[in-house]
């Protein structure tokens, strides 16, 4: 087993998390066909491949991988899900780190090394092949409001800040909004946990992360399921309040 190791939890009927201890991606159940949220890091692919024939599925049950972001914790296996015929959807803001055609800056990773937790997160990131993470061969682009015609048809709620093309994607009939890393509730820098915006290294514009919480405010979801941290059963309304009030401290 791994040192993260990947659990599969079932956060209801069709809805799948993918959790290590410090980041998760998320599987969609429709009618025996697979939509994927997120992909993990490359590291994470055996458990995944695991966790899905446990389900009684294979990648090639896959249809479609949705993206919520850039950072490359988010989009490991994205491209080996392509190739084994899943689309892949990103917002075009994004798309061009996820096609290798920009490279995102790491300037700012540095003056984080002193935390300790924080080290550690990106020591299990790496040991896990973070820094392999494929660049994409074709992506489809998801569009602010759009119900994408993937199994489980989530809507796009386009929140950028953490990044330019920053998409929460958002279940209306159960309630449950995916917020990728525009709200988590584990803070990677020391390892604290409850509604927080990310401030860190790989926030492009924390100002505008702030201002898109109304967009996902607006969406009232009771549940939220982050990029990174547990679950949130208390509402997207009153996540927000706390990570507003959070950021203003
Ligand atoms: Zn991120
Ligand atoms: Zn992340």
């Amino acid at each position: 087993m791994s040192v993260t190791p990947l659990r599969l939890t079932r956060v209801r009927p069709g809805v799948h998390r993918l959790a290590t201890r410090y980041w998760n991606w998320y599987l969609l159940e429709d009618g025996g066909r697979l939509t994927v949220l997120d992909a993990g890091v490359p590291g994470d692919w055996s458990e995944f491949s695991a966790a899905l024939s446990g389900l009684g599925y294979t990648p090639a049950d896959i249809d479609a991988v949705l993206i919520t972001h850039h950072h490359p914790d988010h989009a490991g296996n994205a491209e080996r899900l392509r190739a084994s015929g899943a689309r892949l959807f990103s917002h075009p803001a994004d798309a061009p780190y996820l096609r290798g055609e920009r490279r995102m800056s790491n300037r700012g990773v540095v003056k984080y090394l002193w935390h300790p937790w924080y080290v550690v997160y990106m020591l299990r990131q790496l040991a896990k092949g973070v820094g392999r993470t494929p660049a994409v061969a074709r992506l489809d682009e998801l569009t602010d409001g759009e119900l994408v015609d993937v199994p489980g048809a989530p809507r796009v709620v386009h929140a950028p800040g953490h990044t330019a093309g920053s998409c929460a994607l958002f279940l209306e009939d159960s309630s449950m909004l995916f917020s990728g890393d525009a709200l988590v509730t584990l803070d990677m820098t020391r390892g604290r946990t409850g509604p927080q915006i990310i401030r860190g290294a790989w926030t492009e514009d924390a100002e505008l992360t702030v201002q898109s919480l109304d967009a996902l405010a607006a969406t009232n979801a009771q549940t939220v399921l982050p990029g990174h941290g547990e679950p949130w059963q208390q509402g997207i309304r009153s996540a927000v309040e706390i990570a507003r009030r959070a950021a203003s401290s």
